[in-house]
């Protein structure tokens, strides 16, 4: 038995569990939010436990320490000692990783080149593990990353049509995100439906961000996000794929920098440009002014276009499988989404299946043509089970 600490950096917050592995058992999950303001939030909970305090957390070093005193306060564990395993998550492993890795200084120096392709992240998610490393002796440090479940992808689909230099220069093409999701949710439809019924799968992660993958026998031969996290389907902020003149075009109109304009693509646009709302779909759903509708319609259609156009990549199709905020917890969406496919797939959702249950299970009918699941995503367990299963090595 070995306990992980799973470690979930961003650039203002710490998401941290202690995972008791093999048997996945949580003995505590925890949260650090809004870094480097005077209200940053520390949450933690444990069977016992439910605490959330607010004060100021400088830098993510304060909150590495902070959060590492609170499991000893806490009586998570009762020494440092007791913690095996740190399994990172690392947002861009470029085509260096293919898999997870053991880090030591060479992967840390190559997790530092990719800098230059996730600026915000990978610095953060390395830091992280600088500081860990120094607070916590002698144990092995795993990187997993968001991009390696995607690094199957072939030439003809991860290459963009720009010249080629800037490939083999600055090595611009296709990488994908949430592979950690991605691959997690394939395994447990496979436990579900079992290997020889989902042979091809779809899955779509729609969280506030949000990306769909082809996953054939396990491996991921397509998935809609790009060089980075903007791309492919419409997202809670991001706008997804675009016309790139559409960039020059407010830039001159609208008297708008390379940077302005990105912030808006990245920050701006999505449900949230669209509607002028909200990004959060549940204010949409609730809402009945046209725009909302309108951005509701959009993300539904761009959904279904994705799944049409993998359909036909994986040469048929076994299951679709919803996941993350929208789509583990919307079945409207997701009925609408299925819709839009019925009549050349036959795909058919069960409404009461649809509606009701929280726990992973199919909700299409018996007639389907297609399997539909909603699997609740974990990241967190697949970095935990990738840094025993690389501990045991
Ligand atoms: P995530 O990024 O996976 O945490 O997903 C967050 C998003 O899920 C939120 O911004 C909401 O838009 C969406 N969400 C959460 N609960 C619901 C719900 N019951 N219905 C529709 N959308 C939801």
């Amino acid at each position: 038995m070995k306990n992980i600490l799973v470690v979930n950096a961003g650039s203002s917050s710490i998401k941290f569990q202690i995972i008791q592995m093999p048997q996945e058992k949580v003995l505590t999950n925890a949260s650090i939010e809004k870094i480097g303001e005077i209200d940053s939030i520390f949450k933690m909970k444990t069977p016992e436990l439910n605490i959330k305090n607010i004060f100021p957390v400088k830098s993510h070093e304060d909150a590495l320490n902070y959060f590492l005193q609170q499991l000893i306060e806490n009586k998570v564990l009762n020494d440092l000692s007791e913690i095996n395993v740190c399994g990172h998550r690392i947002a861009h492993g470029g085509e260096y990783f293919r898999d997870s890795v053991i880090i030591d200084s060479d992967v840390s120096d190559k997790i530092e080149k990719l800098c230059q392709l996730a600026p915000l992240h990978n610095k953060v998610n390395l830091s992280c593990y600088q500081i860990l490393n120094v607070l916590l002796k002698d144990i092995i440090h795993v990187a997993v990353f968001d991009t390696s479940f995607h690094q199957d992808i072939s030439k003809e689909i991860y290459t963009y049509a720009i010249p080629y230099k800037y490939y083999e220069k600055y090595n611009i093409r296709k990488y994908g995100f949430h592979g950690t999701s991605h691959k997690y949710v394939s395994l447990i439809t496979s436990e579900i439906l079992g290997a020889k019924n989902s042979e091809k799968i779809i899955v779509c992660h729609l969280g506030n961000g949000a990306s769909i993958s082809a996953i054939k026998n396990g491996v991921c031969i397509n998935t809609s996000m790009g060089l980075s996290p903007l791309g492919g389907i419409i997202m809670g902020t991001r706008s997804g794929n675009l016309d790139p003149s559409i960039i020059e075009f407010i830039m001159n109109n609208d008297d708008k920098s390379i940077e302005d304009v990105l912030s808006i693509l990245n920050k701006e646009s999505g449900l949230l440009g669209i509607s002028s709302k909200s990004n959060d779909m549940r204010e949409l759903l609730n809402s009945t002014d046209k725009q909302s509708v309108l951005a509701i319609n959009m993300y539904c259609r761009k959904v279904s276009d994705y799944i049409g156009a993998y359909f036909m990549h994986l040469g048929g199709l076994d299951a679709i499988v919803f996941t993350a905020g929208v789509g583990e917890n919307s079945a409207y969406i997701r009925e609408k989404i299925i819709s839009n496919i019925k009549e050349a797939t036959n795909t058919i959702i069960d409404n009461d299946l649809n509606e009701n249950g929280s726990k992973d299970r199919i909700i299409s009918s018996k007639e389907s043509n297609v399997k539909v699941l909603v699997i609740s995503t974990n990241e967190e367990v697949m970095i935990a089970k990738d840094s025993y299963r690389l501990s045991l090595i």
